[in-house]
């Protein structure tokens, strides 16, 4: 009887398999079609067992839907295409040379959650110690831990005593950064390595920066050759390459060299918009950090010149995104989460309304072209069949209200629920 019992288990459980769990769905009381800007009344998103989307179609009657979101606005998953999950405000200043490799990774751990608990269900890290992302990425994929679907680089890429290495030791330290590569044929070697260990996506540091030590962010580092050699190489592995840029003559080095995206992008000017537009490169312009660096970056123990730093870009980098975007540049979403705190990456949004894009535009930025950029149209920042069902929902209507997505209460990420507070 027993040995019935326990056969016709393995029966029940072979055909459900086969036949596929039924998966499921969702009721969104409206529904912000990303693409066409049109909030849809009344619609329910069907999911199949892998968590894809099998259909959008308005609620009929009968078939109830498993989950009900019939009073919020519901889009698809934010997409965050410039953060540090492994790292914290703290970490900039010589507070972070305590913080050893194994510890950034449980950083990384923790922030992974907060950040989907956000609502970024997709994220790309662009600059990791010791492979950390790598680690936490895999830790997300395998269902160990809670995270969203990530996209790493590892250590950047950068020039001796650049924004990449790490400046605060003297000399008999002898401690070099590990993405740390001069020279095309150098730079090409450590593109081979960060691939070899992992990366998705390959990170440089093209100019200064705001949080090293020793150098000014309009300075040029790796030059037209390096990065010509950086970019084929990538591109070559099946890499795009994130190009950190605040630099006016970097920034338009780095997009004639094949750059696929520049980040923070300052001190862009008209060359370099028309420039951007012309070879089709996005531009990430994280806006809303300043305010977090000014305000409390002195106690998180960031450098003076630092501060000093962010005091002379920081307002000339909103003054050029609004710029940028008047021009028609391509703009994608990235925020640098870690210089202010993880979970906080929709704070972005407003500032963009702020200076200069609609609502929709902002949102846009955080889902149809993030995906674009990640090379993942097919697999996530709308809500369409075959898409990942990656879905977020908020109270109220973000196409007038923008600070909305900061109040996110229902997280899913492909089909599987990772916060509901409408259901409390
Ligand atoms: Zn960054």
């Amino acid at each position: 009887m027993r040995k019935m019992f326990f056969g016709l288990c393995v029966w029940i459980f072979v055909v459900a398999v086969a036949a596929g769990a039924p998966g499921s769905s969702v009721r969104c009381g409206k529904l912000l079609d990303v693409r066409s800007g049109q909030l849809l009344s009344d619609q329910v998103v069907t999911f199949d067992a892998d968590g894809v989307i099998t259909s959008v179609a308005p609620a009929g009657s009968g078939n109830a839907s498993a989950i009900d979101l019939s009073k919020a606005t519901c889009l698809p998953g934010l997409i965050d295409m410039h953060t540090h999950i492994t790292g914290e405000p703290s970490h900039s200043g010589y507070g972070g040379l305590g913080i050893s490799v194994p510890r950034q990774a449980v950083i990384g751990v923790k922030n992974a959650r907060l950040t989907l608990r956000a609502g970024f269900t997709t994220i790309r890290n662009v600059g990791a110690d010791g492979f950390t992302d790598v680690a936490v990425r895999d830790g997300i994929n395998a269902g160990e831990i809670e995270g969203p679907r990530m996209r790493v680089s590892g250590p950047a890429l950068g020039i001796t005593g650049g924004h990449c290495d790490d400046n605060l030791l003297p000399f008999e330290y002898h401690h070099i950064s590990e993405g740390v590569a001069d020279g095309p044929w150098a730079a090409r070697a450590k593109v081979r390595e960060v691939i070899k260990y992992g990366a998705d996506v390959i990170k440089i540091c093209a100019s200064g920066g705001v949080l090293s030590k020793g150098d000014l962010p309009g300075t040029p580092q790796y030059t037209l050759e390096e990065m010509q050699a950086i970019a084929e190489e990538a591109h070559k592995l099946g890499r795009k390459v994130a190009a950190h840029a605040h630099g006016t003559q970097s920034i338009k080095d780095a997009i004639r060299a094949g750059i696929d995206s520049i980040e923070h992008s300052s001190l862009i000017d008209d060359e370099g918009i028309a420039l951007a537009k012309q070879h089709g490169t996005y531009l990430v312009f994280d806006i809303y950090n300043d305010d977090f660096i000014l305000q409390h970056g002195a106690q998180a123990g960031m450098l003076p010149e630092s501060i000093e730093k962010e005091k002379k870009i920081g307002r000339l980098q909103r003054e050029n995104f609004r710029k940028a975007f008047q021009a028609g540049a391509k703009i994608a979403f990235g925020t640098d989460s870690g210089v202010y705190p993880h979970g906080d990456n929709a704070k972005q949004f407003g500032k963009m309304v702020e200076w200069g894009m609609k609502p929709l535009d902002a949102i846009q930025a955080a889902t149809i072209n993030a995906a674009d950029l990640l090379g993942w149209s097919e697999k996530v920042g709308s809500l369409e069949k075959g898409r990942y069902a990656d879905l977020i929902a908020v109270d109220g209507n973000p196409l007038t209200d923008v600070t909305v997505l900061e109040n996110v209460k229902f997280v899913m990420k492909g089909g599987a629920v990772a916060r509901n507070d409408f259901g409390k």
